[in-house]
């Protein structure tokens, strides 16, 4: 029986991008030494690593106007990192209390001796995210903190046009590479690891104006940080300050090449509407109930619950016999929560789709 996996992160890669890393995994340069094992400073890797950055910044369709690196941290390193970077203790900083991960980055922001503004608390529902249009965002803001796809509670912003001109700081974590709509000229800074949409842990992208280059550069030394954990020097090294994480870059690399081959990010989004169309449909039968608002619903997160608990538990048993995992609910939402990212095949969404209407017809 074929498996379909529906976690949250790390995720299915496409079965292409599997496969390939399989087939290079021993002799990745054709002279019988690994990714695994060759030196950061060949020239081998020095070429896949220049490669990747420029597939990458072709790949997320960044414009000139800001510059891309990738850095051995996850998400949460930068929830801490990017504050030092962009902002002064005293600062005032605007965040949004959209869910478990948007919480965690303020909790760092609040612990860092910033005056940190709540623009938007979505809590205890966590089921919408406002109306953005009236959210009052102090204009002396150095940034305002956006988590775009809420991972745990499957709630995305149908739209990234917030009030006033305060510049964005974008958590893209489940989100980057599957939407094109990113306001860049506002944007001043996106950060996302790489585990959910576009390869495996041990790997993040970091994104940056070039406008602010420099003063970030200046800000993180004036608040104590480190030279390995600056943006900028990390950025200089062309990522390689460091021994790079030499496989999880590999493994993006591909993942790059497959999205491109297929269409870049236009086919990931149009994909993703349609895996999430597929399901929503299922949703909006009125036998599932749907966790989110239906304009705030994520593309890639489907949270949701059956009349009872033990409907929900009964469902995720008998989706395992038929080949189907990790979709039980956050333990503090429970529930069932299926995630897809662009690493999972419209296949995989019909037959999920397909089988929610067979568990209705059972047991609706
Ligand atoms: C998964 C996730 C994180 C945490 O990522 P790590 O790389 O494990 O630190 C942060 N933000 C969002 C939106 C996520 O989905």
């Amino acid at each position: 029986m074929t498996t379909h996996y529906f976690s949250p992160g790390p995720a299915t890669l496409p079965a292409a991008v599997r496969d390939l890393v399989k087939l290079e995994l021993l002799d990745t340069f054709g002279f019988g030494v690994s990714v695994m094992e060759i030196s950061h400073r060949s020239k081998q890797y020095e070429k896949l690593n220049e490669e990747t950055l420029k597939l990458a910044q072709d790949v997320f369709e960044v414009p000139s106007s800001h510059k891309l690196l990738i850095t051995p941290f996850g998400a949460q390193q930068h929830f801490s990192l990017l504050i030092h970077h962009l902002s002064r203790p005293g600062d005032t900083l605007a965040y949004t209390e959209t869910g478990v991960w948007a919480h965690l980055a303020t909790v760092d922001a609040k612990a860092s001796q910033r005056k940190v503004e709540v623009v938007y608390d979505g809590a205890p529902a966590l089921n919408s995210l406002g109306n953005q249009a009236q959210w009052n965002i102090p204009e002396n803001a150095k940034y305002l903190h956006l988590t775009v796809n809420n991972t745990v509670e499957g709630t995305e912003y149908s739209s990234l046009e917030f009030p006033g001109k305060v510049p964005l700081v974008l958590d893209m974590t489940s989100a980057l590479a599957s939407r094109r709509d990113i306001p860049w000229d506002r944007t001043h800074l996106i950060y996302a690891s790489a585990q959910k949409n576009f390869g495996i842990a041990g790997c993040s992208i970091v994104i940056i104006k070039n406008e602010i280059f420099e003063q970030a550069r200046e800000t993180a030394k004036q608040n104590l940080l480190g030279n390995a954990l600056n943006y900028c020097s990390i950025f200089d090294a062309k990522s390689a300050l460091n021994t790079p994480p030499v496989f999880p870059i590999f493994v993006t690399n591909r993942y790059l090449h497959w999205m491109k081959s297929v269409g870049g990010i236009e086919t990931m989004e149009q994909w993703a509407k349609e895996r999430a169309r597929l399901i929503y449909s299922e949703i909006d039968d009125a036998f599932y109930k749907g966790h989110a608002v239906a304009e705030h619903r994520s593309r890639h997160n489907f949270v949701f619950k059956l009349q009872t608990p033990e409907l929900d538990a009964l469902f995720v048993a008998e989706a395992q016999k038929e080949g189907i995992f990790e979709i039980k609910g956050y333990r503090t939402l429970g529930g069932v929560r299926a995630s897809m990212y662009n690493g999972i095949s419209l296949e995989s969404a019909q037959y999920f789709a397909h089988f929610m209407r067979a568990f209705k017809a059972k047991h609706g």
